[in-house]
């Protein structure tokens, strides 16, 4: 992709586990092959079911954790040829926000230190100038600024998380990989967080790698969607293309699992069945078979290749 902040090609992440008494080394195939980019100013919404590796992609974009196989590229720049000193220049320039509020700020901590901390380590803002930033971060994520002195645990919930926000936003990074920031809060809470993200975006110039099971909350914030299954993206498209003509029967079964609030606009579509398969051994031939309502002979066999259709989509499917 032309213009893109954000390349990933060919993502590989293999974790190692022993099982049983005689201590069987086995690798869960988490991330197994996945390739996306993201322009600047976008946000690519990625969903898919538990389990489903949406996460750790999402660390290995930001370098959390070291790939097995394959590239990340920022600014045409490759992440993993960069020495430490380098790398830790070039976080400034992405950052993350975490499904738990609670458990991502450290409650020793204020809220002047925790958001100014990213600050003092990347020079950003010297002690004496730090308050007067954090101040007008808060005041950029809807708190005041006379909460500065207080604690996380002074907060609500959806307060906590527009802390996050704010230690995120802090050192002015191009890119936030927001990994489910709104699962943790009450429903009435999400769509302010939501909605404070955009506000964000347009004011700091964003990208966002939005990270959610929740096809709801990835139609409400996405430019484009990638729909991750058993470790591999199956279908990246517009939000408009993906949500009203979906092409792969996993996207079609996630999308016919949400209640629709209106009747008549329920329209029949495979009900997805059974369990999501172990990533340590994942069915041969498309992954998706054991559980598509669609699936023929070759795809048990044959892995589909992920390749674009007239529209512009990508999918992963041996019906296209
Ligand atoms: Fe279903 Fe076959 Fe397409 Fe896989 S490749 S999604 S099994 S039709």
């Amino acid at each position: 992709m032309t213009n893109a902040l954000l390349e990933v090609r060919g993502l590989v992440k293999h974790f190692a586990v022993t099982r049983g008494l005689a201590g069987k080394k086995l690798f869960v195939r988490a991330v197994d092959g996945v390739d996306f980019a993201i322009r600047a100013g976008e946000t690519l919404g990625l969903v898919g079911e538990s389990g489903c590796g949406k996460t750790t992609a999402g660390r290995l974009v930001l370098r959390l954790i070291e790939p097995t196989a394959g590239e990340v590229l920022f600014e045409g720049e490759s992440l993993g040829r960069l020495d430490r000193r380098a790398l830790l220049a070039r976080r400034r320039s992405f950052q993350i926000i975490f499904q738990d509020p609670f458990a991502s700020l450290n409650p020793r901590m204020t809220v002047a230190e925790i958001v100014g901390r990213p600050m003092e380590i990347h020079g950003i803002a010297r002690r004496a100038e730090r308050d007067d930033r954090v101040a007008e971060l808060l005041e950029a994520v809807g708190l005041r600024r006379d909460q500065l002195g207080r604690y996380p645990h002074e907060f609500s919930g959806g307060q906590r998380q527009r802390i996050g926000i704010a230690r995120a936003i802090a050192t002015r990074p191009r890119l936030i990989v927001a990994d489910e920031p709104t699962s943790a809060l009450d429903v009435s809470v999400q769509a302010q967080i939501l909605n404070l993200l955009r506000d964000l975006q347009a004011r700091f110039g964003l990208t966002y790698l939005f990270i959610s099971h929740n096809i709801g909350v990835i139609r409400h914030i996405s430019d484009r969607v990638a729909v991750m299954y058993l470790g591999k993206i199956v279908e990246l498209a517009a939000k408009r293309a993906l949500f009203e003509q979906p092409a792969h029967p996993y996207t079609q079964a996630l999308l016919a699992a949400v209640p629709k609030t209106d009747p008549r606009r329920r329209e029949a579509g495979p009900v997805l069945e059974g369990d999501v398969p172990s990533p340590v051994s994942p069915p041969p031939g498309c992954r998706f078979h054991t559980r598509c309502p669609r699936a023929m002979a070759v795809c048990r066999n044959e892995e589909p290749a992920f390749r674009p259709l007239a529209d512009g989509r990508q999918v992963a499917c041996h019906l296209y």
